[in-house]
């Protein structure tokens, strides 16, 4: 009658959009403001005025038929050389317009990588804590999911990423900063894990793709620097989406991106345009893409972002609670005061907290927070927070 997987996939939640509905609820229930609700990964910092202000130009100085019609399934070259112009300054990539296909955001930029490289069967790493979807994607392309840990710094574990590539591995996803931890991968580290895939590549003679998803590429504090991926590996696929560093996640708009290394791109690349054709990604927003490529290197005001990571960081320590210090991204990792995040996650619910268990994660026993939220809604909470840390010190 209809297909189970995709049955079960629709009618189950996830945790993260369970927890949201559920606020949304409370917040009708007891008032909006006296409900600290910190579920969701949505841009709390508007878009910056450059994009109305493109908007209004490309409304009044473009053809309509144009602006609202057809581009190529690829998108239109020339906002794609323009993408690639920018990324080759900014990154000192070496990368091309024509390996460029352009998405409604990184989940299509994801599952359109993923039909294009995988075969039935074919092995997928993917380094826990993970973004959840990246299971459902992998499945929906026919691969299996091999989960690996992160060590103690919330990056991959080389040892067990060696252990587990085998001759069935396609893939391996990473993703810096990270969502749920907010780490960012650092250059040594990524240079030793390019290293373990290319030995793993002769030794398995072949392919093992890189698969980069960058949505948080630009939210990096302290002044770190992004080092782009495919500066340290041949098989790189870059995932990217504007819906975090230009807060556009409505209006679905990235890219994948092909690294132009060997004879085989241009193979991997037309192997992309047939998962979109397959997957019905054709031709992102058009509006979109022209927008975009008018507002290359502009951000949001992310500062905000970086405030609020100092001051949850800074409360929550003080309180005692164990918090992973994020490099970037909008999201807080803290471990949960009890083994089980959930009954953690369900007892801070007392507290008016909504904060995202860690097991859909693939992790147990942490939180996590996004704090891409108003910064006086995370003072008003610091209090619940107190409260919840107290129900644990009473029961020692
Ligand atoms: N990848 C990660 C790690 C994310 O956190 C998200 C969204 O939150 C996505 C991909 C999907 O991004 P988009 O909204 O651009 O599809």
């Amino acid at each position: 009658m209809y297909n189970k997987k995709m049955y079960e996939l629709g009618s189950h939640q996830s945790a993260i959009r369970e927890l949201f509905e559920y606020g949304k609820k409370r917040k009708q229930e007891i008032g909006e403001q006296n409900v600290y609700d910190f579920s969701l990964g949505n841009p709390s910092v508007p878009a910056p005025s450059v994009v109305n202000k493109t908007l209004v130009k490309l409304i009044k100085e473009k053809d309509s038929c144009m602006l609202h019609g057809y581009t190529s399934a690829a998108g239109d070259y020339g906002v794609r050389k323009s993408i690639a112009d920018y990324l080759n300054k900014t990154y000192h990539a070496n990368v091309s317009a024509d390996l460029m296909y352009l998405t409604v955001g990184a989940a299509a930029s994801l599952t359109i990588s993923l039909n294009a490289v995988l075969n039935e069967g074919d092995e997928v790493i993917v380094v826990a804590p993970f973004f959840p979807e990246y299971i459902v994607f992998i499945e929906k392309a026919k691969g299996v999911p091999v989960i690996i840990d992160s060590d103690e710094n919330f990056l991959p574990n080389l040892v067990e990423l060696r252990k587990k590539v085998n001759s069935k591995t396609k893939a391996i996803i990473i993703n810096y900063p990270n969502n749920p931890t907010g780490v960012m991968i650092d250059e040594e580290t990524l240079k030793s894990l390019c290293t373990i895939l290319k030995e793993c590549e002769e030794k398995y003679n072949h392919n093992i793709y890189l698969i980069s998803d960058e949505p948080y590429r630009e939210l990096l504090y302290n002044g770190l620097k992004y080092n782009f991926v495919t500066n340290y590996y041949d098989n790189t696929i870059v995932c990217y989406s504007f819906s975090k560093s230009l807060s556009l996640p409505g209006e679905r708009i990235g890219y994948v991106l092909v690294k132009p290394s060997s004879n085989f791109s241009k193979d991997v690349f037309y192997a992309i345009c047939g998962a979109g054709r397959s997957l019905g990604f054709v031709c992102a927003p058009a509006l979109f893409q022209y927008l975009i490529s008018e507002c290359l290197g502009k951000t949001s005001d992310l500062s905000i972002y970086e405030t609020n990571r100092d001051l949850l960081y800074k409360e929550l320590t003080k309180i005692g609670y164990n918090v992973v210090k994020p490099d970037g991204a909008f999201y807080l990792f803290v471990k949960a005061l009890e083994p089980s995040a959930s009954d953690f996650a369900l007892t801070a619910r007392n507290f008016e907290l909504l904060i995202v268990p860690s097991d859909s994660f693939g992790c147990a026993g942490y939180v996590r927070i996004s704090y891409c939220v108003d910064t006086d809604m995370i003072k008003r909470s610091i209090s619940a927070f107190e409260k919840l840390y107290h129900v644990y010190e009473e029961k020692k």
